[in-house]
């Protein structure tokens, strides 16, 4: 490779890609896997630290590959949870977001997979902000491997592809990023431990599916009825209900997996009588169980149309809802506003600075 031309982010490479890249340059084969394993098990910064790698290949390593995608900008905590919001700034300016929500068996690290998001939910800051770019798989990967170098190495137990961006409009880059997380060589998260949440992409789930990461699926379903779930979620238009729910089927059953559908509760809008019954009946049509999320405020952002006539169900009407659908033998959980005062909770990211950097 020429001194002119751009740097291979190392850390966008699976182990096979790197073998390749290795056995082509005229390397040995193995010296791909010594090098992942100062990447990812050691969590170093420059090839210098590499020690059992010659010289010769560290040189061309240097010369060839870049390790950095990514640099903290700052981390927030939550005054009420241990939940920490990390801001990272991409090599081109963009900043994107990270959250950390500690509870008591589990650390699991919510990931971004875009700047911003091309699909404008309207409950969801993210969306209101509009979409710049794919994340990389180095990106996509970095942000747990430097969140770790931040809490501990093996502290991070989860991995939920929950922040900015859908994971699967940036598929290759999401599927390589968990090729890398699962991989065995690395240090490696359980792929019963990571889920992919989408809004609901019904060709890339069959080809998720048909795939043999076998990681979880959560379904943004906010609605069981097409009308309204396209008034808040417009690629409902683009995948209806039903094609969704088909492919969501097919994933649960090649996968073997439980489903988790995601629901934000909208005053008036998604928490009605009705809409418990046409829950009741999608939870029931296949191996799930339901997150009942409290709206979280996006008044941060300025809004408009629908989104300014969001209301939060009250705590009490939330209650009645998770009671009612108990009563009819679906599996609820209610998840906390963890971070709402950081604008980390759900649906709350969006960065205000995008562009700038320190
Ligand atoms: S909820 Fe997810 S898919 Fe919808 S706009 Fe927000 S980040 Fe994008």
């Amino acid at each position: 490779m020429s001194s002119g031309r751009k740097k291979i982010e190392l850390k966008s490479l699976t182990l096979a890609q790197l073998e390749k890249h290795f056995v082509a340059a005229g390397e040995k084969k193995f010296r791909a896997s010594q090098v992942l394993n100062w990447v990812y098990n050691n969590l170093v910064t420059s090839f210098e630290e590499m020690s059992n790698i010659p010289k010769p290949l560290r040189i061309m390593l240097s010369r060839d590959y870049t390790l950095k995608t990514l640099s903290l900008k700052s981390v927030q905590t939550s005054s009420t949870t241990e939940t920490k919001k990390y801001l990272y700034s991409t090599k081109d300016n963009h900043v994107i977001e990270t959250v950390l929500i500690p509870d008591e068996k589990r650390n699991t690290l919510c990931i971004s997979t875009q700047v911003g998001c091309p699909l404008d939910c309207k409950f969801c800051a993210t969306g209101l902000m509009g979409f710049k770019r794919n994340l990389t798989v180095g990106e996509i990967v970095d942000q747990y491997f430097l969140s770790a170098k931040e809490v501990g190495k093996d502290k991070i137990t989860n991995i939920v592809y929950m922040g900015m961006g859908e994971p699967l409009t940036n598929f290759d880059n999401t599927i390589s990023s968990l090729e890398i997380f699962t991989d065995q060589h690395n240090n490696r998260v359980s792929r019963n431990r990571i889920t992919i949440s989408t809004s609901g992409i019904a060709d890339k789930i069959i080809e998720l599916a048909d795939s043999p990461l076998r990681v979880k699926l959560a379904l943004s379903l906010h609605s069981p009825f097409d009308e309204i779930r396209t008034r808040l979620m417009p690629i409902n238009k683009r995948y209806p209900l039903a094609e969704t729910m088909e492919a969501i089927k097919y994933y649960s059953r090649i996968t073997a997996t439980r489903i988790t559908f995601e629901y934000t509760m909208l005053k008036g809008i998604n928490d009605r009588d009705e809409d418990i019954r046409a829950l009741t009946k999608l939870c029931r049509s296949l191996p799930s169980k339901l997150n009942v999320i409290p709206f979280n405020s996006i008044a941060h952002m300025s809004l408009k149309g629908i989104s300014k006539e969001l209301e939060p169900t009250s705590l009490y009407d939330i209650n009645l809802f998770v009671q009612k659908l108990r009563d009819n033998n679906i599996t609820v959980m209610v998840r906390d506003t963890q971070g709402d005062d950081i604008a980390a909770a759900c649906g709350q990211l969006a960065t205000h600075n995008l562009s700038k950097t320190d």
